[in-house]
């Protein structure tokens, strides 16, 4: 069995799973809380730059209206989040990593943030430098190089996606201004059995499914210092039955922490 990829402990243990898959077997770290996927089955043919990523997607796999009322919200609230945490002297600049269609970056350039962004999804990618004009580049985040430093890095369910954490946590830190916020958002797998709700493509998709306590693991263990650390539950009101559902949603909102569907946190450099 593959050792953990966040704390190298040979403490696994396979996850057990209700629908037994052979596509993959998820493994989970009992010194850190990690899940992970064993190598072996590590999707090797999953393209993004042909465009394969945003086509296994079940959601959000085209800028429709849909797509673009759905990532504004987040956007908006996103934003308001880290508005929280920005104090002193503090560089307005973002790099988003895997920045979809660009529509966070597109909000933040309206409040006068120096925006940039990089998205190896072909389609993504061009509407994003396209059609709303952005600084973006067609690459994944391991390949591109620059000596830039942000006031901001910005990764919006993507950390749960990325091949090799560690290295691109270390990259991370070097591009981050000295007063720099790293944010993190990741579906919340602290309670392990919800694994056999995920859609077949995320699990696919999924490197990594996180718990409150294995991100903030990783984070520490890789230089950052967490700011804050939440689970949460959002309110869509995008479609006529979430609308109709809404109350229920509402409802949904007071059930204990650990929960609740997603997971954000806000990291600064350890200096
Ligand atoms: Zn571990």
């Amino acid at each position: 069995m593959s050792n953990c990829p966040s704390c190298s402990s040979n403490k696994v243990k396979k996850l057990w799973l209700l629908k037994k898959t052979d596509k993959f077997v998820i493994l989970h770290c009992q010194n850190c809380d990690l899940c992970f996927k064993e190598d072996i089955y590590k999707d090797t043919t999953f393209n993004i730059q042909e465009g394969d990523y945003y086509l296994k997607k079940s959601t959000g796999n085209k800028v429709n209206e849909r797509y673009k009322k759905h990532f504004s919200r987040r956007s908006k609230d996103h934003l308001e989040y880290i508005e929280k945490f920005i104090r002193g002297n503090y560089k307005k600049s973002v790099l988003d990593i895997g920045c979809g269609a660009g529509i966070f970056l597109s909000y933040l350039r309206t409040k006068g943030w120096k925006v940039e962004g990089l998205e190896p999804d072909p389609i993504m990618f061009d509407y994003a430098k396209n059609s709303l004009s952005l600084n973006v580049s067609n690459h994944y985040f391991e390949d591109w190089k620059s000596e830039e430093k942000y006031g901001l890095i910005y990764m919006s369910h993507i950390l749960d996606d990325i091949p090799d954490i560690k290295k691109t946590l270390k990259e991370i830190y070097k591009k981050m201004d000295i007063n720099g916020l790293l944010f993190i958002e990741v579906p919340n797998l602290s309670v392990k059995f919800r694994i056999n709700f995920e859609k077949e493509a995320e699990l696919k998709a999924g490197e990594y499914f996180f718990s409150k306590k294995s991100l903030t693991f990783l984070l520490e263990k890789n230089g950052f210092n967490i700011i804050d650390i939440k689970t949460f539950r959002l309110v869509h009101l995008n479609t006529i039955l979430q609308k109709i559902m809404s109350p229920f949603a509402y409802i949904m909102k007071f059930q204990p922490k650990k929960f609740r569907p997603y997971l954000r946190v806000i990291a600064k450099k350890n200096e």
